[in-house]
C-alpha cells in the first residue's frame, strides 16, 4: 500500500509528456483485476484517446526460436536510430493456458531495454486470449498517447493469437526459417493470407542459399492468393536479425505500405473495421463473463452438467433452460 491514491489527471498529463513511468503505471491499471483500478484505467484511456492513433502498428509473429526477440531488437534499434520512438507489446497465448510463457522474459532484448526511445512491456496475463487482447488494445492507445511512433505487437503462432494480433495492427510481418525445401508445409494457410511481408530470418552463413530458395518458393505461393483489399502485394525478403541485414529493407517496405494505404484510404478503413470488430468482440466477452459469473448460473450449470452426464437432458435443452433463468 505504498501509493495511497492514484490521481488520474496527473497520470494522464504525465503520459502526454512522454513519462514512461506514468505509462507503465497506467498499463498496470489496465491489467489489474481490481474494479477500482479498472475504473481509473477507463478514465485514463478516455482522456488519452484524442491523442492516440498516430502510430504505425506492426504485428510480428513466428514460431519460438525463429528469432523474434533478436529481430525486434535489431528493428527497434534501427527505428530509434531514425529518431523515432518504439513500443513493444506482446500477446502470449500460453500465459492463459499454462500460466507459463512461451515468449519468455523480455530481458532478452537487453540493448533495446536500455534505449531511452524504446519501451518494452511483457504480455498481460489473463484468463482468456480475448481478455489479454483487450488489455493490449488499450495499452496501444496509452503508448500512442505517450508519443510512440511505432508499436510492435509480438506473438507466437499458437491457436488464435495470430488472428488476434492481425486484428489490431496495420502491418503484419511473418518471420520464417528456411527449411529443407518444404517451406510451405506446416504453415497455417490463413497466416500466409494475413501476412503483408514474410521475412526469412537467419539468412546468414551456410543458411543463406536455402533462405534465398525459400524466398522464391514463398513468392510463388503468394502469387496464388487473390489481391488483398489493401491492394498491397505482400513482400518476401531474406534477413539476418543477428547480423542486422535486411532490417532496413523491411522498414522501407512498411513505409511504402503506409504511403500506399493512406493514399488509397485502406489504412483508415481498416482501422475503422478493426474498431467495429473490437466493439462486437468486447460485448461478446463481457456477456459471456457476466453470464458465467452469476452465482445462480454457476450452481444451475453444475446441475445441468450432471443431468447431461446421466443422459437425462440434451445440451440444447440445458442451454435453453440456463439462458432462460433470470
Ligand atoms: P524467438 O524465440 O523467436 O524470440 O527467437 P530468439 O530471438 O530468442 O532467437 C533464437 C536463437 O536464434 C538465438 O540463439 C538467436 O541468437 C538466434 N538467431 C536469431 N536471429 C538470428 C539470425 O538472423 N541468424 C542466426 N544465425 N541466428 C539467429
Amino acid at each position: 500500500k505504498r501509493r495511497a491514491k492514484i490521481n488520474t489527471d496527473v497520470l494522464v498529463s504525465s503520459i502526454l509528456k512522454k513519462d514512461i513511468t506514468a505509462l507503465s503505471r497506467a498499463i498496470t491499471l489496465v491489467e489489474s483485476k481490481n474494479p477500482m483500478h479498472l475504473k481509473k484505467a477507463n478514465t485514463i484511456i478516455k482522456a488519452c484517446l484524442p491523442h492516440a492513433n498516430n502510430s504505425v502498428r506492426i504485428g510480428i509473429t513466428g514460431v519460438p526460436g525463429v528469432g523474434k526477440s533478436t529481430f525486434i531488437e535489431a528493428f527497434g534499434k534501427h527505428i530509434t536510430s531514425k529518431g523515432k520512438r518504439i513500443a513493444v507489446l506482446a500477446i502470449d497465448p500460453s500465459s492463459s493456458l499454462t500460466k507459463g510463457s512461451i515468449l519468455g522474459d523480455k530481458t532478452r532484448m537487453e540493448d533495446l531495454v536500455r534505449d531511452n526511445n524504446a519501451f518494452i512491456r511483457p504480455s498481460a496475463s489473463g484468463d482468456s486470449l480475448g481478455g489479454v487482447a483487450r488489455k493490449t488494445r488499450e495499452a496501444i492507445i496509452l503508448c500512442e498517447a505517450a508519443g510512440f511512433d511505432v508499436i510492435i505487437i509480438e506473438t507466437v503462432g499458437v491457436g488464435q493469437s495470430e488472428t488476434t494480433v492481425h486484428s489490431m495492427v496495420d502491418f503484419f510481418l511473418l518471420l520464417k526459417l528456411a527449411g529443407a525445401g518444404d517451406e510451405l508445409q506446416g504453415i497455417k494457410r490463413g497466416i500466409i493470407e494475413m501476412a503483408d511481408a514474410i521475412a526469412i530470418n537467419k539468412a546468414d552463413g551456410d543458411n543463406l542459399k536455402r533462405a534465398k530458395l525459400a524466398k522464391v518458393e514463398f513468392n510463388r505461393a503468394l502469387h496464388l492468393y487473390p489481391e488483398k483489399p489493401s491492394k498491397w502485394q505482400p513482400k518476401v525478403i531474406v534477413c539476418s536479425a543477428l547480423k542486422n541485414e535486411g532490417i532496413d529493407t523491411i522498414w522501407k517496405f512498411i513505409l511504402d505500405f503506409i504511403a500506399m494505404t493512406t493514399k488509397n484510404n485502406h489504412f483508415y478503413t481498416k482501422r475503422n473495421e478493426q474498431n467495429k470488430f473490437w466493439l462486437i468482440q468486447t460485448i461478446e466477452e463481457q456477456l459471456k463473463f457476466d453470464f458465467f459469473n452469476r452465482s445462480k448460473i454457476k450452481k444451475e450449470l453444475e446441475n445441468q452438467l450432471q443431468l447431461i452426464e446421466a443422459n437425462q437432458t440434451t445440451p440444447f435443452a440445458a442451454a435453453d433452460y440456463l439462458l432462460g433463468l433470470d
